[in-house]
This record gives C-alpha cells, structure tokens and sequence, in this order.
C-alpha cells in the first residue's frame, strides 16, 4: 500500500472536490437548458394554436366573410324589427342592420389622431390604464370612422383586387367578404375600436390575450368571436373591442355570447 504524504492527500481531496464541482455545474446547466427547450416548445405551441402571429398590424380592418345560412340572416332582421331600442349602448349594426341614417355621435380624439363617442372614452382611458398596470401596452388602431372613410377603405381593397386581376364585378364581389360595406360598420358609431399591441413594450396577441380576459370589466366586449361567426357574419377579429356598457359585457363575457345572441335573449 502506498503511503501518501499531508499535502498529497490534501491534493487528492481538493481534486476530488472540484470534480465534484464540476458535475454539480453540469447538471444545473442541464436543467437550464432544459426548461429554455421546455418553454421554446409551450411558445411554439402557443401559436399554433392561436393561429395568429405578431403582424397582426397587417391584416384587414375589417374582414367580413359572407354566409348563406338564411335562418340567420331571418333571425338577424326579425331582431332589428322587434328591439326596441332605447339604448344607446346596445344598439346592432352588422350586414344586415345598417346604421340609422339620424345616427349622431360626439367624439373624443385621442393622442394619436384616432377618435371615439365621448361616451366610451373615461372607461376606454380606465381599461388601457388597468392593461398597463398589468405590462401590458395596447394601442388604438381604429376607432371612429366616417362614411367616407368606410367607402374609401372599400375602394382601396377593389383597387388592390383588380390590380392583382379580378374583374371589376369579382374585385367588387371579393372586397365586401374583406372590408364591411358602408353603412354596416360598427366603426361609425364610435363605439368600436381595433386595438393592438403599440409594437414596442407589447405584441399584438399578448394584448389580445388581456383583453380576452378583461375587458368586460369596462363594459367592453370581444365583437366577433371565432365560434360565433355563422352568426355575427364575421370570422375571428380578436382586436375588435365594442361597448355595450359593463353590465351587458359582465353577462355576454360569463355566459360566452356574441351581441346577436345577448339581444335575443332579452328579448
Ligand atoms: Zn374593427
């Protein structure tokens, strides 16, 4: 047996420790890098399954897409005839329910140029500061727009079709399922803004995402959900935010409706 000296053996023992060290050091990075993949993956995932990106920016104001089903269409008008509307805050406008031509509104601007009904604004100003006390930055993209601008934003999408080759029957045809025909825009009430994230301190679908889950709280409601498309006569517009007063969105946000469906039942 071999006879080890004090230092040979303090030696050994220093070596054997900083193996031991390095090991240790191994595995923490290990379980790092693990969780870095981990939350890569839940990210990915994520986006998959929302199926929007962040240039939500780009994509169409408006994009109304048109359905045939008749019995909506039926259920629609017979709701306009038969609400009798005294409030404000409730009132419909989709494809098949024009805005009243005696429609008056009062507007606000905003800081960025945008405008909305002075009505909406405290509880718009109230939401946008609650989102960013959660980090959260929206901006409004859209609010109020006036019948011109509606017509002109149409106008620009037949352009856009024909100078990609549609006939002028078929660019006209393709630019209704786009942007909503004048007159069947909630954009000229005021009451509706597109909201966004302001691209810096926050993404488009983290914002969204706030929304979703808040904004009834200041009487604002997602307008067209995903599942209520055959019904609103709209696909999945998650920045679309309308007013229709707390309550209303209290009871449409916890029972899972869109406005068609909340009108009818009070009915
Ligand atoms: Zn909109």
């Amino acid at each position: 047996m071999k006879e080890y000296t004090f230092e040979q053996r303090e030696r050994i023992i220093q070596r054997k420790r900083k193996k031991k060290l390095k090991r240790i050091r191994k595995i923490f990075f290990m379980i790092i890098t693990f969780a870095l993949l981990i939350g890569i993956a839940y990210e990915v995932f994520k986006n998959i399954g929302t199926g929007f990106s962040i240039q939500d920016f780009k994509q169409p104001i408006s994009n109304v897409k048109r359905y045939d089903n008749s019995s909506h269409i039926e259920n629609t008008r017979y709701l306009v005839e038969d609400t009798n509307l005294t409030d404000w805050r409730l009132i419909l406008v989709n494809r098949w329910n024009s805005i009243p031509d005696d429609y008056e509104v009062e507007l606000t601007q905003l800081s960025n140029g945008q405008s909305v009904d002075s009505r909406i604004y405290s509880e718009l100003q109230e939401m946008f500061d609650a989102a960013r006390a959660d980090n959260i930055y929206p901006i409004v993209a859209s609010g109020y727009r006036t019948a011109e601008k509606q017509t002109s934003l149409m106008e620009e999408k037949i352009a856009d079709l024909k100078a990609s080759g549609y006939s002028d029957a078929d660019a006209k045809e393709e630019a209704e399922t786009w942007v909503a025909i004048t007159g069947t825009s909630e954009h000229q009430l005021g009451i509706a803004v597109d909201i966004n994230g302001d691209g810096i301190h926050s993404v488009s679908k983290k914002v969204y995402k706030w929304l979703a889950e808040n904004s009834y709280k200041y009487g604002f409601i997602l307008r067209y959900p995903g599942d209520k498309t055959d019904i609103t006569g709209v696909s999945n517009e998650p920045w679309h935010y309308r007013y229709v007063g707390t309550d209303a969105a209290k009871e449409i946000y916890e029972n899972g409706l869109c406005l068609e469906e909340y009108l009818e039942e009070l009915q």
